[in-house]
C-alpha cells in the first residue's frame, strides 16, 4: 500500500471521539478479582478529572487538593485500611494496580498518594505478617484503630518523610532523625532532626516519620534495629516546613523539607511497635516497591498518547495523521513491546508480595522495580522521538510525562543504581558468603 508522503495539513482541530481503546492497566482484566476490578474502575472514573487538572498543578508546582477531595469521596484514601477497621481492605497486588491506574492520569497525585497508602499498608497487612508478642499485637491494634479512624471517618492524609540526604534512606545507616523516649504525662517521644523531599508537605494532616529510638543513656548509639515510625500531627509545636519547591518533575507532590525541633508526640503516635520497622524492612521487601506503580501508569500514558497522536485523535490537535509511515509503525511497535514487558514484570511481582520471599522472588522484585522506573522514562523519550516536535509543546501532556518519568529512578531506597547494586551482589554471592571464604 502506498502511503501519502505529505498528509494534507488542515487548520481545523480534531474533535471526533477517539476510536482507540486503551489497554486495561492490568492487561487482561479477566484475571482480576472482583475487588481489583472494582477499585481500578473507581480510580479510572476519577482519572479524566485528574488529567484535566494536571497541567495547572504542574505549572504552578502546587498540591492537587481537588484530586484528594475526589480520592476522599471515592473511599480510596482507605484503600489499604483493613476491612475490620472500615477500610477497603486491598492487598498489595490490588493497591499497586490502582496506583498504576492513578499514575496513568496524574503521576504526581499517584506518587504522593503512595506515601499516604504506605502508612496504612505498613501498619496493616505488613505488620500482621510479622512477628510480635501478643501484648505488642494488642497494643498495635489499639493504636492503629485511632490511626485508621482518622483516615476512614475524617478523611485525613498521611505523608511519609523518610529521606534525609544521608545514607539512612538507602538503608545503609541509622536514621539521623532521633526520637528520645520520655516518661511522665503518659509517656511519649521527643523528636529532633530533619527530612528532605517530604511529598505532601503542607498538605498532610500527619507526617509518618522514620527515626532512631534513643533510650536514656544510649544517646548517639542507636542502630537500624532501633528504627521507629511515628505519626506527627501537622501543626505540632517544633515542626517546620521549609525550602523552595521548583523541581524538574513530579512538581505537584510539593516535596519540601521538614525540621523537627523537640517535637513531642505521645506513645500512641507509634505507627508500628518498637523494633517492627526493622523486621519489616528485612522480611517484607515489597514494602519498598510501591513507588514504581506510579511509573507503570506513566509508561502506559506515554504509549496511549503516542497512539492517539499518530492517529490524529488528540483533542485540540489538527487532524493530521502520521500512522501510515512504516517508521512510525515500527517505532510504536517497539514501544508496545517495551510496555508489555514492563507490565508483565509489574504484574508478576505485584502478585508475589509476601513475608520472607525467597531469593529468586527478591531478585525478580529488584529487576521489576528497576525495569519499570527505567522503561517509563524510556517510553516517554521514545514517545517524543516518535511523535515529533509538536508533541513536546507545553500545551500537550507528553513533556510533563517525560519530566515526571525521569524522577522514578532517583527515589530511595531503591534507586535504579541501588537495584542494580543489590541485584549484582545477590547474583554472585549466596547468603553468608564472602570473598575470603571463596578463595
Ligand atoms: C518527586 C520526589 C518525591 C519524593 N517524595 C519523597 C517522600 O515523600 N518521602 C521521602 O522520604 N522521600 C521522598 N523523595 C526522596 C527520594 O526518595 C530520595 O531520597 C531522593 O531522591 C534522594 O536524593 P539524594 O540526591 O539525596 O540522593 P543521595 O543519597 O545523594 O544518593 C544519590 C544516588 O547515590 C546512590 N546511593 C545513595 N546511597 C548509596 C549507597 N549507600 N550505596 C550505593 N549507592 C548509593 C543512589 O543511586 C542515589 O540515587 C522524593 C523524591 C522525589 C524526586
Amino acid at each position: 500500500m502506498s502511503a501519502p508522503l505529505t498528509p494534507a495539513r488542515g487548520s481545523e482541530r480534531t474533535d471526533k471521539p477517539s476510536r482507540y481503546a486503551p489497554s486495561h492497566i492490568a492487561g487482561n482484566a479477566e484475571t482480576l478479582t472482583p475487588l481489583q476490578r472494582e477499585l481500578i474502575g473507581r480510580a479510572a472514573e476519577l482519572g479524566p478529572a485528574f488529567e484535566a487538572r494536571a497541567a495547572a498543578y504542574d505549572r504552578d508546582a502546587t498540591f492537587p487538593f481537588e484530586n484528594y477531595a475526589d480520592l476522599r469521596a471515592s473511599g480510596l484514601l482507605g484503600i489499604c485500611v483493613p476491612r475490620e477497621y472500615g477500610g477497603l481492605g486491598a492487598d498489595f497486588a490490588t493497591y499497586v494496580m490502582v496506583a498504576a491506574e492513578i499514575g496513568r492520569w496524574c503521576g504526581a497525585t499517584a506518587l504522593s498518594f503512595n506515601m499516604h497508602v504506605s502508612s496504612c499498608m505498613w501498619s496493616g497487612f505488613i505488620a500482621d505478617a510479622l512477628e510480635m508478642t501478643a501484648e505488642q499485637r494488642a497494643e498495635h491494634h489499639r493504636i492503629r484503630t485511632q490511626h485508621y479512624r482518622r483516615i476512614v471517618e475524617q478523611g485525613q492524609v498521611y505523608a511519609q518523610p523518610f529521606s534525609e540526604g544521608g545514607a539512612a534512606a538507602a538503608g545503609a545507616a541509622p536514621w539521623g532523625t532521633v526520637a528520645r523516649k520520655v516518661e511522665g504525662g503518659g509517656g511519649g517521644y521527643v523528636i529532633n532532626g530533619r527530612k528532605i523531599f517530604a511529598s505532601l508537605a503542607g498538605a498532610a494532616d500527619w507526617y509518618g516519620v522514620l527515626c532512631t529510638l534513643e533510650r536514656p543513656g544510649q544517646e548517639g548509639r542507636g542502630t537500624r534495629r532501633d528504627s521507629m515510625y511515628l505519626a506527627v500531627p501537622a501543626g505540632a509545636p517544633g515542626l517546620e516546613i521549609y525550602g523552595d519547591w521548583d523541581p524538574l518533575g513530579m512538581r505537584a507532590t510539593v516535596s519540601r523539607n521538614l525540621a523537627f525541633k523537640d517535637v513531642f508526640v505521645p506513645e500512641d503516635a507509634r505507627l508500628m511497635p518498637e523494633g517492627l520497622y526493622y523486621q519489616a524492612a528485612s522480611r517484607f521487601p515489597h514494602m519498598f516497591a510501591t513507588l514504581s506503580p506510579t511509573y507503570m501508569g506513566i509508561a502506559q500514558a506515554a504509549y496511549d498518547f503516542s497512539v492517539k497522536y499518530l492517529r490524529a485523535e488528540l483533542p485540540g490537535m489538527p487532524p493530521v495523521k502520521r500512522r501510515m509511515y512504516p517508521t512510525k509503525q515500527i517505532a510504536v511497535a517497539e514501544m508496545r513491546v517495551k510496555l508489555e514487558a514492563t507490565r508483565a514484570l509489574f504484574l508478576q511481582t505485584a502478585r508475589e508480595a509476601r513475608v520472607d520471599p525467597d531469593k529468586d522472588a527478591r531478585m525478580r522484585l529488584y529487576a521489576a522495580h528497576y525495569t519499570i522506573m527505567e522503561n517509563a522514562n524510556d517510553l516517554a523519550r521514545l514517545a517524543i522521538r516518535t511523535c515529533g516536535g509538536q508533541s513536546m509543546l507545553k500545551s500537550l501532556p507528553l513533556e510533563r510525562l517525560y519530566r515526571d518519568s525521569r524522577c522514578g529512578s532517583l527515589m530511595l531506597p531503591w534507586t535504579a543504581e541501588l537495584c542494580l547494586d543489590r541485584l549484582g551482589r545477590e547474583c554472585l554471592y549466596e547468603a553468608g558468603e564472602s570473598d575470603e571464604q571463596i578463595e
